[in-house]
């Protein structure tokens, strides 16, 4: 099949990026030549790196709401707990950590922010499992439950962050070098 595939090329045509290299296909986007290292991504490498440049904002804000969620939540009960007349609780101040690190994720796409933001919050939830579980009051540790599920799914977020984050990075410097 592979040899098929390469009779549709004049055997002279030499890879965009790479020209020692022989032409095995074009890129999917510009329709440059390429060869098989670049078909591996199925793009030539400056568009690589537009493509995934293009996914940063996008997988960010998903991970960022994920982040969002349980502080935007617990801030909210906060506020009604305090206007009913009864005191701050410690805990308040500590969510403000995964909170910063949602804006940061949001902001400048950090895959750091993304696991301190989802790892902190899932201290924090467990920190308020425990006080709820010493003070007797283990059936809203549901409601503890479900605001772990958001962070959780930020873990994950936050791994194909990583992954995008350092493949931009590595096209980068393959354009820096070329
Ligand atoms: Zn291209
Ligand atoms: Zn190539």
């Amino acid at each position: 099949m592979a040899a098929d595939f390469s009779d549709w090329f004049d055997s002279n045509a030499r890879c965009a990026t790479h020209p020692h290299l022989e032409a095995a296909s074009t890129c999917a986007r510009c329709g440059s030549f390429c060869c098989e290292a670049c078909l591996t991504q199925a793009w030539c490498e400056p568009c690589a790196l537009v493509v995934m440049r293009a996914h940063l904002p996008g997988t960010a804000r998903s991970v960022a709401w994920k982040l969002a969620l349980a502080p935007a939540f617990l801030l909210v009960s906060t506020a009604l707990w305090v206007s009913r007349g009864r005191e701050l609780p410690t805990q308040w101040l500590a969510w403000l950590v995964p909170m910063g690190c949602a804006l940061l994720v949001l902001r400048r796409h950090s895959p750091a922010a993304a696991w301190v933001g989802a790892v902190s919050s899932l201290l924090l939830l467990g920190w308020q499992a425990l006080s709820l579980f010493s003070g007797g009051a283990e059936l809203r540790l549901l409601d503890v439950g479900l605001l772990a599920i958001a962070p959780v799914l930020a873990l994950d977020g936050a791994a194909r962050l990583g992954r995008l984050f350092a493949s931009v990075r590595v096209h980068e410097a393959i354009r820096r070098a070329g």
